[in-house]
């Protein structure tokens, strides 16, 4: 006889054979989020929302600093005059 469990977790590979079971597993995934950024503190509960964090704030916004603060010393030398 094959075991066959239906109702599968949709945050990780756990498997069930109710919609009961399968829902007293996905209370203990609230709050838990499996992807981490490592440049801040902020978890994501899939992979392409961290990849997309990362472009958005961490690699864009290196870029953006420079400029603000190429702003910024501009700005610094027109209030000098
Ligand atoms: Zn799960
Ligand atoms: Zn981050």
């Amino acid at each position: 006889m094959i075991c066959y469990e239906p109702y599968t977790c949709a945050f990780c590979p756990a498997r069930y054979k109710t919609r009961t079971d399968l829902q007293e597993h996905r209370k203990m995934h609230r709050g838990f989020y499996p992807f981490r950024c490592e440049l801040c503190i902020k978890k994501f509960l899939f992979q392409d929302q961290l990849k997309t964090h990362m472009e958005r704030e961490h690699d864009e916004r290196e870029t953006i600093n420079q400029n603000v603060v190429a702003e910024i010393l501009d700005i610094v030398q027109l209030n000098a005059c």
